[in-house]
């Protein structure tokens, strides 16, 4: 198994952070696609181990690999938040087909609950700097714009990126000290039909906690939209 050193991590949003390390010289990965991350002789563990699989959040151009996690109390996080600048872990992977079709005809919709937000966001960086065909569409839902990650980076690559659209809401705007005029609420039939022009046709991707997919999925295939257009990944572990 490779070794990989922390070489930094911030705080990117409420409760949320995310890690950087560095990248072998002969790990390729595919936009989209997830890593396992062993700690090696913590200082404490659980009952879940000292492995945890993280979507990667950059892109395969770039020289690096970040990862992102909402920071509960496990003592997987604990160690993690604490972890001396150049410590080694242990890289797996990469895993999973969570990543762009090929037919650029199709428009790709991605929906995003929070942290679910990691595997597009290596997808969408990618695909910018490929000047890639298709038409994407994000729709991004958190509780409070404190609470979402790369809120910013997004909106800026909205702006450089004609294909790309950016659609974050928010669903507990009367828990935040910031402004918002953007949307509000879940994702829902809604949302999508005032941004797609047919709600058939694109393909969809979701990413986060089983809950989540199960809900969004459902919601979908209620609409209209046919299974086998639908892609999901699912941060079991949630
Ligand atoms: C393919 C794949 C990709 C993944 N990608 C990512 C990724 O990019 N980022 C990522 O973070 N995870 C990702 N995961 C999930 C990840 O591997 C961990 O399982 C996940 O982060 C949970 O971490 P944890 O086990 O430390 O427990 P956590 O769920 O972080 O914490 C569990 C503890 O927190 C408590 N808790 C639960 N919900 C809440 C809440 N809402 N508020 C406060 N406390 C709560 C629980 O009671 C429990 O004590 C991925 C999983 C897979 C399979």
């Amino acid at each position: 198994m490779p070794l990989v050193t922390l070489t930094g991590r911030e705080e990117i949003a409420r409760g949320t952070m995310a890690f950087h390390f560095s990248r072998p010289a002969d790990f390729d990965f595919r936009a989209g696609q997830a890593i396992d991350l062993t700690l090696i002789d913590p200082p404490e563990t659980d009952e879940e181990g000292n492995t945890r699989a993280f979507s990667v959040v950059c892109a395969p151009f770039e020289n690096q690999l970040m990862v992102a996690t909402r920071m509960r109390d496990t003592a997987f996080k604990r160690v993690l938040k604490s972890l001396p600048l150049g410590t080694a872990v242990k890289l797996e992977g990469p895993s999973g087909s969570f990543v762009l079709h090929r037919k650029a005809e199709k428009p790709a919709v991605f929906l995003a609950g929070g942290i679910g937000i990691t595997p597009f966001s290596s997808i969408i960086r990618q695909a910018t700097h490929d000047n890639a065909p298709h038409q994407l569409y994000l729709f991004y839902s958190n509780r409070r714009p404190e609470d979402t990650a790369f809120l910013d980076v997004l909106n800026e690559t909205a702006k450089n990126n004609p294909r790309f659209h950016f659609i974050p809401t928010m669903t507990k705007m009367e828990n935040s000290a910031q402004e918002w005029h953007g949307e509000t609420g879940h994702i829902d039939r809604d949302l999508l039909v005032k941004s797609l022009s047919s709600l058939q046709g694109p393909i969809y991707y979701m990413a986060g906690p089983p809950a989540m997919v199960t809900a969004m999925r459902w919601m979908l295939v209620k609409a209209g939209v046919d299974e086998d257009d639908i892609r999901s990944e699912e941060f079991s572990g949630y």
